[in-house]
């Protein structure tokens, strides 16, 4: 029904969080994933297996993104498991967060390496195949913050606009090939990322939220899910936020 089914995925940073949610909402469409994680072994594997029960095939694939040898090394990987990827969630992301007046080289490198550099280094490896087979979807995992901006979060925020300038770039030099390119923005999503941020920061930001709650990561999977999804095949090139209102 979603035309999806046996396609192949691979969502990065997928042991935890959107990525996970990511990944098993696409197996429920009858996907296979490939699970990349960079440090939760253990998380990943559990991934895996879940996966598998949902009847799709899946394997974990170690990766810092935001290293080109160890992404050429991970696509060399992912090209023995499975024949080619049709799916790639760029989903892995960090935050460093200091004002800029504080903020020293490398908490600006590692966020812009891993967000934007890892962004560009799996969808250069992948595109080729796509344009070939006329057939792919690249789904971007951005924020909000990459829109409106955010005191304490230069880099991040720096990153997450530049995958937004990328994407819409990319989505019109391969909108002829049948590859459709998207940013899915998340706005203020339970997970371990938001959960250092502490409860303070929390009643903050749901005074900010109409819907007045910190969002879910199956909010996000479902529409990482749907965009990966034949029902999305005339949409390229947006940014599409899920954030209870936030964005408004
Ligand atoms: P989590 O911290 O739960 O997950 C982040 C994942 O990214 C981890 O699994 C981690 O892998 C992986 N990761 C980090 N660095 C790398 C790297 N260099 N290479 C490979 N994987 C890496 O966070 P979220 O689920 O919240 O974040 C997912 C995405 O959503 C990010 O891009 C984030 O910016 C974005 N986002 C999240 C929001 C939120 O409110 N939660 C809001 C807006 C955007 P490992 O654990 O294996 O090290």
């Amino acid at each position: 029904m979603n035309g999806i089914a046996g396609k192949y995925a691979l969502v990065t940073g997928a042991a935890k969080g959107i990525g996970r949610s990511s990944s098993l909402r696409l197996a429920e469409m009858g996907v296979n994933v490939a699970v990349n994680y960079r440090s939760s072994e253990t998380e990943a594997q559990t991934l895996v297996d879940e996966l598998k029960d949902l009847g799709v095939g899946s394997f974990a694939v170690q990766a810092d993104v935001g290293q080109l040898d160890q992404v050429k090394a991970m696509v060399e990987a992912v090209g023995e498991r499975f024949p080619h990827i049709d799916i790639l969630v760029n989903n892995a992301g960090i935050i460093d967060d200091t004002l800029l007046v504080r903020m020293g080289d490398e908490a600006w490198s590692k966020v812009i390496d891993t967000n934007l550099n890892g962004t560009f280094y799996c969808t250069r490896a992948y595109v080729r195949g796509m344009m070939q087979r006329r057939w792919g979807r690249l789904i971007n995992v951005g924020s909000i913050v990459g829109i409106r901006g955010n005191a304490g979060q230069a880099n991040y925020s720096a990153s997450k606009a530049g995958i937004i300038g990328f994407t819409k770039s990319v989505a019109k030099e391969l909108a002829p090939r049948g590859v459709t390119a998207n940013v899915v923005t998340p706005g203020y999503i339970r997970t371990q990322t938001v959960e250092v941020l502490g409860e303070k920061f929390e009643e903050r930001m749901r005074a900010l939220i109409p819907m007045d709650y910190i969002g879910k990561p199956d909010d996000i999977g479902h529409m990482v899910a749907y965009v990966a999804s034949e029902k999305a095949s005339y949409m390229t090139g947006q940014v599409v936020s899920v954030d209870g209102g936030l964005a408004v």
